[in-house]
């Protein structure tokens, strides 16, 4: 790596002692070379190579070819001059202006294609990357933002390279197989027979009394048979999830394309909205115009899983030994999410309802959970559904890559998919549908939210039951008519409740 920064030290006033300050300035720059920009460097660190001074400017050339970043140079130099010069002239420095800084980025592998990031111009040829960027203000150095680009710079070659690929899949479990009742669609057959009915807006279902009825006796299995037994205690969240919520959980740069952002209106005051209800009035369709007018850029997002708002609940709590592990579920609030293109019957909605359960504990408590966990699901999928399902351990493709998969410890980590064979959608050697997980993610969102046990290292994970899913997953292998189900399932619901009769 090269590090080549001009930067700018914008000072309080102007030195009158022309002469005076090239001679600090030299002694300066001599020992900031051999003090601050070693220290802690095991190669020779940072160096200024270049400097002068100007009215109430200060500039020098940083260069660098290792771990003291130029950047990070001028913001120890930044501080030793501030004082330096408030003790020879008392004058402060204002801030630090970045001119330009071109970065040689040594990356492991070579880029396949040409690409762009936000802030700096790339030159890009093989295996090594330049970076400028110039102009820019004092946060650019601060913030590490610089730092950001050049791990962005890598992220975006290593994502090249597995575009297109699928998720490291392995198969940890299979039931035996069973014969389905029938071949069909549950989702097209309930909507022939009025049981669901779309939705006023894109990818969401109402759900008639039968179809409500099969899907409440499945939330009633997953709270009785799983949830209750092991512990959780329920919690109700709101359904609005904050940006910076997201902004912490990863969810904002995961997938920003498949969140509802929720707009506050920028006033209730009747006369802001007078316009728009007059045009409401006279023209009786919707004033677009008019009503983004009266909306404030969103600031949330529709809960798109559970356990973010959980997450935020516990920020910068410190919980006590006797409390852990902390298990808590949640079943008020939907998920939502944008899922455009792939919508299908009720199991690929854009709003869909989960259990979510999370638990908060130590390494070997979440570990101990997760077998209790899979015993638990076992039970229902095998003795009251009595699905033909399997289990996987899955790895996002990102982290095979970097090497971690099979590794103990990221492998403790890591998710499993429980998945279900759909008749409907052909052989059973490929057409599977996921229908829940378990997670453990390790202190990825115990570290995000600050939650700390009072001695123990916490690690956090969560498991959400799709209820759609597991509807479609039963009802794809069972049928509709309940005669058929199994006495499991009867348990918990024997007969339907009638529809009304339209005419
Ligand atoms: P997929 O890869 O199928 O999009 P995902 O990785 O987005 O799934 P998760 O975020 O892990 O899914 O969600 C956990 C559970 O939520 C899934 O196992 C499934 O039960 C349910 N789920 C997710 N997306 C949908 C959807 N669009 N419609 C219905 N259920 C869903
Ligand atoms: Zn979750
Ligand atoms: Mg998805």
């Amino acid at each position: 790596m090269k590090f080549d920064l001009r930067c700018k030290f914008i000072l309080s006033k102007e030195v009158d002692e022309k002469e005076d300050i090239s001679n600090f300035l030299k002694n300066f720059v001599d020992e900031a070379n051999n003090g601050i920009l070693k220290r802690g460097a095991a190669d020779s660190g940072a160096k200024i190579v270049e400097w002068n001074a100007e009215g109430n400017k200060i500039e020098m050339r940083i260069v660098s070819e290792g771990n003291i970043r130029s950047h990070e140079g001028a913001v120890r130099v930044r501080k030793a001059l501030s004082a330096a010069l408030g003790k020879e002239y008392k004058i402060g420095i204002r801030e630090i202006l970045l001119v330009d800084y071109a970065i040689v980025i040594d990356v492991e592998q070579k880029a396949l294609k040409k690409f762009s990031i936000p802030f700096a111009e790339l030159k890009i040829d093989g295996s090594e990357v330049e970076m400028k960027i110039s102009n820019k203000g004092e946060e650019f150095l601060r913030e590490n933002y610089v730092d950001r680009m050049i791990n962005l710079v890598r992220e975006k070659i290593k994502a090249q390279y597995y575009e297109g690929k699928k998720e490291y899949w392995e198969l940890i479990w299979k039931s035996e197989e069973k014969e389905p009742v029938w071949h069909a669609d549950p989702s097209e057959e309930m909507q022939k027979l009025g049981w669901i009915v779309p939705g006023s807006t894109k990818g969401k279902w109402f759900y008639r009394p039968p179809a409500a009825a099969i899907m409440k006796a499945m939330e009633r299995i997953a709270v009785e048979e799983v949830v209750l037994p092991l512990g959780f205690k329920e919690v109700i969240e709101p359904m609005h999830v904050s940006l910076d919520t997201w902004l912490r959980t990863g969810h904002l740069e995961g997938m920003p394309g498949e969140i509802y952002y929720i707009s506050e209106p920028v006033t209730r005051d009747e006369k802001q909205w007078e316009h728009f209800i007059d045009l409401v009035k006279i023209t009786k369709e919707v004033p677009e115009e008019e009503l983004r007018k009266n909306l404030k850029a969103p600031k949330a997002g529709v809960c798109y899983a559970q356990c973010p708002n959980i997450y935020f609940s516990f920020l910068g709590k410190t919980i006590s030994e006797s409390s852990l592990p902390v298990l808590v579920f949640e079943r008020t609030v939907p998920s939502d999410r944008y899922e455009s293109g792939g919508r299908h019957g009720i199991e690929r909605v854009d709003e869909f309802h989960r259990v979510e359960i999370v638990y908060i504990g130590t390494k070997e408590q979440l570990l101990e959970l997760r077998e209790k966990l899979i015993e638990r699901y076992k039970h229902v999928f095998n003795d009251i559904l009595e699905l033909e399902w399997r289990m996987a351990q899955v790895t996002p493709f990102y982290m095979q890559q970097a090497g971690i998969a099979g590794h103990e410890e990221e492998m403790s980590k890591g998710t499993i998919d429980f998945e279900a064979w759909l008749p409907y959608r052909g052989d059973r050697s490929k057409e599977w549908l996921e229908f829940q997980n378990i997670s453990i993610v390790g202190d990825k969102y115990t570290r995000a939210f600050n939650i700390k046990g009072q001695r123990s290292q916490l690690w956090s994970g969560c498991s959400g039951v799709g209820l759609e899913r597991w509807m479609v997953a039963f009802l794809s292998q069972k049928g509709i008519d309940p005669e058929k189900w199994p006495p499991g399932f009867k348990k918990y619901l024997s007969e339907l409740p009638s529809m009304p009769e339209f005419l």
